[in-house]
This record gives C-alpha cells, structure tokens and sequence, in this order.
C-alpha cells in the first residue's frame, strides 16, 4: 500500500518493484539523482517528514525503494524488514487539564509554569513554603530546612540552580542535584514542589528525558516572576494539578546493509525526519535538514555498491525522530543490528545542501576521534571548498550516541542558516552543485580509511563548543513548555 502511495503520488512506479539499476557516476547523473531524492523528499506531499505522521511513512517507503533500487540487504530487523521498530513512550500534557493559582492569582500553563519530567499526576493544594535551594548535606553543615516551618503537607518553592559557592567536588554536587534535593522535599512529607530559577541558562536539568525518577507530588517549573510573587506569599494557599497522559507510539530507523562479507562495518547515517508543518499549516519540508543528508547517504550507497574491493562492510541507516531528540539514533546504539565492536567507524551528514550558507566551507566534526583522521585529512586532495575542522563529536546530531559507545566518528554539515527549521528550507535552496562535490569528497575519504589500516577509537577531551549553545537552545529551553518528559518504555 505504501509502495502504490509513492507510485501514485510521484510517479516512481519503477521503484515500487524494487528492481535492482546500475547507475552512471557522471558529475550531472550525481546531480540529477541528488535534485530528485531532495526534491521528492522535500515535497509538500511529505507536509515535513513529522516522526510519527504520514508524510513519515511516506519517507520510509520512499527510501526503502531506494535502497532496493540500489541493491542493498534488509538489516532493520531478523525478519528481512528494513524498518528497525523503534518503540517510544512520552508524555502529554493536556493544556486545560493543568493548573497552578493561589486565592489571588491563576497562572498560565506554558507560560508562566510547565511541567518537568519530575512530576506525578496529582491534584493537590497546600500551603507555601520557601525552601531555598532546599539543600541538606552535613559534610557543608548545611540543611535549608532548618529554621523553617515543618514542609509536611506543604508545597515547596525551591530554587534549583545551586549555589555558586558549593566546592567543585561531582560527589557532592550529584549529591545534591535536583532528583535527590527534590526527593528529600518528598521525604519530609512535601505534597508537591515550585522549581524555579534566576538563570536562564538552567533549564535543562528538569528535562533529562533519560532521567525516569518520578516523584511522588506534582513538580512544577515556573518562571522567575512567579517565584518573586509567590515569595511573598509564604503561608498562603497554593492549587495545582498535574495531568500527564502517556503516549506509545513506534517510529523507524530504515537500515540497508552492504556485505561484502568484511571483519568490520562502516556505518553511513543520515535522519530522514523534519519537524512538520508550521502554525499556519505550511510544509516545513526540510530540504536542507535533511533531506540533503539522506539524498547524500543514497549517492553513496549507489557508489560503494559500486565498488567491489572493499575493507567494510556498509551498513546505511535513515534515523527517524531525530528532530524529537535523537530518538532512532539513541535506540540503534542501544539496539544496534550488528555488534558495535565491530564497526569501523560512523559518518553522519546532518544539512549538508547550503554549501555557502557559512561561507565555501564545509564543517567536519569528530576530526580527533580517531588518531588515523589526522593523516587521512591531511592527504586528502583539495576540494573546492575549505573544510572547517572541529576535534570533538558535538551533540547536535546523530553520530553523538555512536561516539559515546566509543566510534570514531566523521560528520559533516555545511551549516546553519536563517531559513533552518522554518518553511523556507526548501528544495529550490539547496545547493546541488555543492552536494556533488561534498558527495565526493565523502568517497575520497570513506575510500581512503579502507587504505588506512585500522581506524582506532580516540575520546576527545572537553566538549566540542560547535553549536553547543544553539544547540542548549533549540533542544532544551526552546521546547521547555512543549516536551517535558519523554523516554523508552
Ligand atoms: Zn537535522
């Protein structure tokens, strides 16, 4: 059915056969392959390529037929699927179900207070206690409580951040981070907790979607102002509800497997989802981010089918739900078809269709995660474009759970751009001739690493600064009131 659908709605029916093709490597073949893989997946019909929405099945078939069309084995699952289920839980919060007020306010939800990952489903009402940063440690000789009124039955306003002048010591800061400050409020009788905070740039602590401790109470964040109001009020009564429906839903990792009957496998990743339509229900179609990535994953598939004499194994995956927080990916490292020992390394291509977007550059990430990177950059012939090297694996995208299970990795983007994640990512925009010329440069390089002995895992000291506070931004305050709690089931 899915297939007909793709037939029907681009004229692809040779496709939907699967028929193995061989291809001509002509710079203007590339390209016109490139422009059609962009321009279908891009298209309005997709309306964003939404994990979980049809324009999401619809990307799946079409890749699929991709993949047959070139050749590749199914390696999604051990029943011959290319679709690699991955199962996911999350929450949803009904806007007009949550409250928080007090006999002289009623606050909004998601713009004066939301939800954090913390929070139970309850409805409750107590008084107000402030806590402070609600610490109890006895090697500081500190306990915030003391002093205080009794917090049993009492909601709590604690400040999360803490304090600058804490010793730098993990074990005591681990000690005292938000769960366990949150679970002693619970401990001393607490029926629900106001986290709040005067640094913006905190967040993220009450979003650990890998952080599954739900307390007992509902755990509201509100913002600043609120806190200030609420100050004054100790004593008063507080209303809240916290309502949280979960949600099971399935999304894919489409995988494709190249044997060439290899020790070792290199794995060429790239995400097929977007982030949908946008409030006036206009098509987000992610030209650039990515089906720029996926139309670059596909040429070279049809390449290295092509040649015969190969180190690697290749295994290509299309990650879903990487706009959701880089859900496939996530679920393949901890799922992976194949044993990860045994995998040479990873290339990711995340928006690689600006070329010019940040000048003629291209931006290379992970370049210190293997000490052979080094030699293989530097004897690389000159493209037509410089290359901005970064040493560490950033985690921005997809290559980001490879490198944590010790892959040395190679990602390549050509960066961000006022139109990135807005309806103007569109197919017209994309550079194609950049693309042919990026697309080479992959081939050269993935060619090279099979000259190159073996490529060893190397960790990279610090974190990698690129887009790291776009990225705090995009992933974690910007969707602070919209995906509170997410995780596996
Ligand atoms: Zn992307």
């Amino acid at each position: 059915m899915r297939h007909l659908l793709l037939c029907l709605l681009f004229g692809l029916c040779s496709l939907a056969h699967g028929q193995e093709q061989s291809f001509s490597f002509s710079d203007s073949a590339i390209l016109q392959r490139l422009q059609q893989d962009v321009f279908i997946l891009a298209s309005d019909t997709l309306q964003g390529r939404e994990a979980g929405t049809i324009g999401d099945s619809l990307s799946v078939g079409y890749i699929i037929s991709r993949y047959q069309e070139i050749g590749l084995e199914p390696k999604g699952n051990d029943s011959g699927s290319f679709i690699q289920p991955v199962p996911y839980t999350y929450s949803d919060f009904p806007w007009s179900e949550n409250y928080l007020y007090t006999d002289y306010d009623q606050y909004k939800y998601r713009h004066e207070f939301g939800m954090t990952s913390f929070s139970a489903n309850d409805k409750v009402h107590g008084e107000l206690l402030n806590v402070g940063h609600g610490i109890v440690d006895s090697l500081l000789f500190r306990d915030d409580y003391a002093g205080r009124e009794n917090p049993e039955g009492r909601v709590l306003l604690m400040e999360f951040p803490l304090p600058d002048d804490l010793p730098e010591d993990s074990v005591i800061l681990n000690k005292l981070s938000v769960r366990n400050r949150l679970a002693e409020a619970f401990r001393r009788g607490a029926v629900a907790v106001l986290l709040w905070n005067s640094d913006s740039h905190d967040y993220p602590t009450l979003f650990n979607f890998k952080d599954r401790d739900i307390m007992p109470g509902p755990v509201f964040f509100i913002t600043e102002p609120v806190a200030w109001k609420l100050k004054k009020l100790n004593g008063y009564s507080i209303f809240m509800k916290a309502t949280l429906n979960k949600v099971h839903t399935t999304y894919n990792n489409v995988i494709g497997f190249l044997d060439r009957h290899a020790a070792q496998t290199v794995i060429i990743g790239a995400h097929y989802d977007h982030v949908g339509l946008n409030k006036r229900n206009i098509a987000k179609c992610g030209a650039d981010d990515n089906a720029s990535g996926i139309a670059l994953m596909l040429e070279l598939a049809r390449y290295l089918k092509n040649q015969v004499n190969s180190r690697y194994n290749y295994l290509f995956i299309a990650f879903g739900a990487e706009e959701l927080g880089m859900i496939g990916s996530a679920y393949f490292c901890s799922h992976p078809v194949i044993p990860l020992e045994e995998v040479a390394y990873m290339c990711n291509f995340d928006m690689v269709g600006r070329l010019g977007a940040e000048g003629n550059r291209i931006t290379v990430l992970g370049t210190a995660t293997s000490p052979q990177w080094k030699t293989i950059y530097n004897e690389m012939p000159e493209f037509p474009f410089r290359i901005k090297k970064y040493k560490g694996a950033s985690n921005f995208s997809d290559q980001e759970c490879f490198y944590k299970e010790k892959v040395p990795i190679f990602y390549i983007t050509t960066g961000l751009h006022p139109d990135y994640h807005t309806h103007h990512d569109r197919p017209e925009r994309i550079n194609y001739t950049g693309m042919v010329d990026i697309t080479k440069f992959a081939e050269e390089f993935i060619t090279r690493t099979g000259e190159a002995g073996t490529i060893e895992f190397q960790p990279v000291s610090g974190q990698a600064t690129f887009f790291s506070d776009l990225n705090y931004y995009i992933r974690q305050i910007g969707h602070l009131f919209d995906m509170p709690w997410q995780d596996f089931p």
